[in-house]
């Protein structure tokens, strides 16, 4: 058998379960999760290294998670549906996840209209049967998709308890063409680590804030300096109105502490360092509605652009940002006193010199 190997995009409404399926496939926390809808804002590669087994090939395939298919309403939602069609742009594979316990929508017909253009080979891929007891209630559903779209196969998983896993795995490299492998078998991701950091303080604040703060949110490292013991880190969390700044930075400062500790423990373990955390919060009204500010977001953007600006080809994700307004913001921020009210945070030891 051959070796195979391919991109395989995920594609689904809000929610599905789409993130939590590329984790559980690629075996690393590569995608923020959270039970809000709109929790993925970009694709996010993750590479699944296939071992060979008696009589099979072993494959690597290269899984796109991509944000919820939606109506946009804004700049970033509109930048969210480009991410999700550039993904579905040369695929060999799309897995269309559904989440069982809801009933077909037109918000589903939507979804898989994204699909009928490239007439893609997609799976359907039924989520979260954990929930359902009777699994014969799934039959209609399947009907009903079966009748809006030819699927090569319809699997049955729970991404959340890793079943049905292996036979999906099986059922996706026997579908790829043959083929090398695009990636190093020690990459997982193509994302640099300092839009990882960005991500996951991101997901703290959609775990830690309610209504319309998570989707008002978004974080840009500013700073990030990776040493052998010891990386520096600065980001600005930006938000839309000074209220929204308040809650974020919380009573004595103890909000954006809580945010700040929790993610700087998870970025220490996924870089295996020690982490010197300092959080900015600002409020930059409808920062959402603002296509270059959406645009500044993307980290494939900013890698190009340091590139340019260098003139040379660089694909380290870890340098400082050279976006100049920014830095000068943030100087200007770190001349205010790190208190709380100053939206300014550092987490980690007092004296990071020390380590
Ligand atoms: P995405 O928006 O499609 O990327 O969805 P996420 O992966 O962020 O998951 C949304 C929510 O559904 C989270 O609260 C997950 O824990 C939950 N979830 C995902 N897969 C499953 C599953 O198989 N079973 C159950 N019970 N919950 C799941
Ligand atoms: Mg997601």
């Amino acid at each position: 058998m051959p070796f195979r190997s391919g991109f395989v995009c995920i594609l689904g409404r809000p929610n599905a379960g789409k993130s939590t399926l590329l984790n559980a496939l690629v075996g690393e926390k590569l995608a923020i999760i959270s039970p809000k809808p709109q929790t993925t804002r970009n694709r996010i590669q993750g590479v699944v290294h296939v071992p060979k087994r008696k009589g099979k090939g072993g494959g690597q395939i290269v899984l796109v998670d991509t944000p919820g298919v939606h109506k946009p309403d804004s700049s970033l939602g509109r930048k969210m549906m480009v991410e999700v069609r550039e993904a579905l742009e040369g695929c060999d594979l799309v897995l269309v996840i559904m989440d069982v316990t809801r009933k077909f929508d037109p918000r589903d017909q939507f979804a898989l209209d994204l699909l009928r253009r490239p007439k893609t080979k997609a799976f359907l891929i039924l989520n979260k049967v954990d929930l359902i007891r009777e699994k014969s209630k799934l039959l209609p559903l399947i009907e009903q998709y079966r009748k809006l779209y030819d699927f090569a196969e319809v699997v049955p998983i729970s991404a959340l308890k890793r079943s049905g896993l292996d036979t999906l795995l099986e059922m996706v490299i026997a579908t790829l063409p043959a083929g090398p492998a695009y990636f190093p078998e020690d990459q997982v991701t193509d994302q640099p680590a300092r839009f990882m950091a960005a991500e996951i303080i991101r997901e703290q604040l959609l775990l830690n804030t309610s209504e319309e703060i998570p989707y008002a949110t978004t974080v840009m490292v500013e700073n990030f300096e990776e040493g052998a013991r010891l990386t520096r880190i600065a980001a600005t969390i930006y938000c839309e109105r000074e209220g929204q700044k308040g809650i974020l930075v919380g009573k004595g400062g103890l909000m954006l502490k809580k945010i700040g500790t929790s993610a700087r423990l998870q970025i220490e373990r996924m870089l295996g360092t020690k982490v010197f955390l300092e959080l900015y919060v600002k409020a930059e009204p409808r920062w959402r509605d603002s296509r270059r500010f959406v645009e500044e977001l993307d980290w494939r953007r900013q890698l190009e652009q340091r590139m340019f600006e260098r003139g040379t080809p660089q694909h380290s994700g870890t340098e400082p940002s050279a976006r100049e307004d920014r830095n000068e913001d943030r100087q200007e921020d770190s001349k205010e006193e790190p208190v709380a009210h100053a939206g300014r945070i550092a987490n980690g030891d007092d004296d990071p010199t020390k380590d």
